[in-house]
């Protein structure tokens, strides 16, 4: 069964690039603002929205899934730091939370595991298109997200498949070595 049928399916239906872009053309914002939040279908999108700017970046697809791993409180001002480049072959563009700042400390950084604390390496790895199924070896959606959240060389790119082949994102060594370490405790049914 090809490996890459493992990973992870709740990117699949996110409707934009939500990972690291790291292109050409991309320039970096900042907007400070109280954040606001939108439930739209099953996604909730984090709104950062000033008298010049707005965005709009998926947040989470409660109950289990949370693409920004950073708690913001809607009555507090913070300062968001915006990566945004246009998506090759469309009129969009995609936009990233590069970091985000309470009293002008970091309290997100995308560079940074949030598990870990480390700061992670740049890979280029390749975007996967149309809706990818987990294995039932493959670590509850939970464990993931708690364990090992930066370990996956690869991108899910949604359903629509665009002219995009790769993406740069972040991969941390100690979210490898952690999945390392439970796939020998759980060892797998497949061959
Ligand atoms: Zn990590």
């Amino acid at each position: 069964m090809l490996r890459v049928l493992h990973i992870l399916l709740w990117v699949a239906a996110i409707p934009f690039s939500f990972s690291a872009c790291q292109g050409k053309n991309k320039t970096t914002i900042n907007v400070t603002c109280a954040p606001r939040f939108e439930q739209r279908g099953d996604f909730v999108y984090l709104v950062i929205r000033d008298s010049i700017h707005s965005y709009e970046v998926g947040y989470s697809m409660p109950p289990r899934v949370v693409f920004l791993p950073v708690s913001l409180d809607t009555n507090r001002i913070y300062t968001f730091t915006i990566s945004e480049k246009p998506l090759k072959g469309t009129k969009f563009k995609s936009s990233t939370v590069l970091r985000v700042q309470a009293d002008e400390k970091v309290i997100y950084d995308e560079e940074i595991c949030e598990v870990h604390h480390t700061r992670m390496q740049q890979k280029k790895v390749p975007i996967l298109y149309g809706l990818l199924m987990r294995s039932p070896d493959e670590p509850p959606w939970e464990d993931e997200q708690k364990l090992f959240p930066h370990r996956n060389e690869v991108v899910s790119g949604g359903c629509c498949p665009l002219p995009e082949k790769t993406e740069i994102i972040y991969l941390c060594n100690q979210c490898k070595m952690a999945y390392e370490q439970w796939r020998k405790q759980h060892p797998s049914t497949r061959k």
